[in-house]
């Protein structure tokens, strides 16, 4: 039997993670699902959003799954979603993009899955406000070691890149494509600008690739590859990218494929795993039974596939497939009046 962690989450995250339980129960596989809050709900309770009882069942059952958490912009508090992915070292951020055959899309057959690092570059937190006694001291030293003027009102932002993590992402990249049976994989980067930094990246991508001759590797300037993603996105395949560049272009890949609302992810680390949809709380849908599950299903599913559980996860996939195709139960974003809940038991109708 499987154990594994659930964070329901704010906003639409209850009712979303609740329908993935729904499904994924439905499959008959043995599993379950041990619930611990995070987020505005304990907020108040504990004086934290993330207490410590949400690191422990992640560290015990290794594997969990969340619905979206509110991040109140401007408040004190660090995004709960970086923090967990930061204490937890789920280094790898895994964002597939694949077309389904009846959602309303500009585009047709795309295939595409987007790996991010998760742990540095310009997201890492290290910021200094501007006015402050630290970034007069960093601009001063800056100017003093790089001979260039910063003007004295900046806000300041490091961006780290280090060789570890960039060889250690972009080896998981790899290790994914062989996995998957792909057969390319693409560095994004923006090296001819950012020569230290993002020139650290590609080179430790090229110096990766030689270990892998079976798998296709190139490289794409940020935004070139936006272009070419818009333009010609079959020439793609596995991508992978520094932290703030693999946000940007997951969210394009969701785009191409018809949005938020269809859009799985998954945090990796070497020994933990957390499962979630790509899009936030959508506070204004909360509680009226109207948003698309299926990011959060689709996430449920990557979840089963990682614990092994390949059958459930096949038939899951194959009854949204269904559903899509068929076209009569869809939720508001992909043109239909259907419920949350509508929507969730008609996939479990189709479930065989
Ligand atoms: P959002 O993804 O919550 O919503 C943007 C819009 O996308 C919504 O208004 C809605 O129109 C649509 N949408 C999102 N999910 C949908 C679904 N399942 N079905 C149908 N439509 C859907 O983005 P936001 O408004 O920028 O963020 C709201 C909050 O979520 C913020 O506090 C943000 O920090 C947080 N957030 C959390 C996570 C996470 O927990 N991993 C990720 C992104 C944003």
């Amino acid at each position: 039997m499987h154990t594994v962690t659930l964070i329901p989450g704010d906003g639409i995250g209850p009712e979303v993670t609740e329908a993935m339980v729904k499904v994924v129960e439905a499959t008959g596989v043995d599993i379950k699902f041990e619930k611990v809050e995070a987020g505005g709900i304990v907020m108040e309770r504990e004086g934290t959003p993330l207490p410590e009882d949400v690191f422990d069942s992640i560290r015990k059952n290794k594997v969990a799954i969340k619905g979206p958490i509110t991040t109140p912009i401007g408040s004190g508090f660090r995004s709960v979603n970086v923090s967990l992915r930061q204490t937890l070292n789920l280094y790898a951020c895994v964002r597939p993009a694949k077309s389904f055959e009846g959602i309303p899309s500009r585009y047709e057959n795309i295939d595409l899955v987007v790996i991010r690092e998760n742990t540095e570059d310009i997201y890492s937190g290290i910021e200094f406000d501007h006015g402050t006694p630290e970034v007069r001291e960093i601009i001063s030293k800056i100017e003093e070691l790089s001979e260039r003027k910063i003007r004295e009102d900046s806000a300041i932002g490091i961006k780290p890149i280090s060789r570890f993590a960039s060889e250690r992402i972009v080896r998981f990249a790899f290790d994914y494509a062989v996995r998957n049976r792909r057969k390319k994989v693409t560095a994004i980067h923006k090296a001819n600008i950012m020569k230290a930094t993002d020139g650290l990246f590609l080179d430790s991508a090229r110096d990766i690739a030689k270990e892998f001759p079976g798998i296709e590797f190139d490289n794409r300037i940020v935004d070139n590859m936006c272009m070419q993603l818009v333009k010609k996105p079959e020439l793609y395949d596995v991508i992978v990218a520094p932290n703030l560049f693999g946000d940007i272009i997951s969210d394009l890949c969701a785009g191409l494929v018809g949005g938020l609302g269809v859009a799985p992810g998954a945090n990796i680390g070497d020994e933990l795993a957390v499962f979630e949809p790509v899009h936030g709380s959508a506070p204004k849908y909360a509680g009226l039974d109207k948003v698309n599950p299926t990011a959060t299903i689709l996430s449920g599913v990557l979840m089963l596939r990682h614990l092994g559980e390949n059958e459930a996860a096949d038939r899951i996939e194959k009854a949204i497939a269904e559903v899509f195709r068929e076209g009569k139960i869809l939720t508001y974003d992909l043109g239909g009046n259907a419920k949350t809940s509508e929507f969730t038991d008609y996939v479990i109708s189709k479930i065989e």
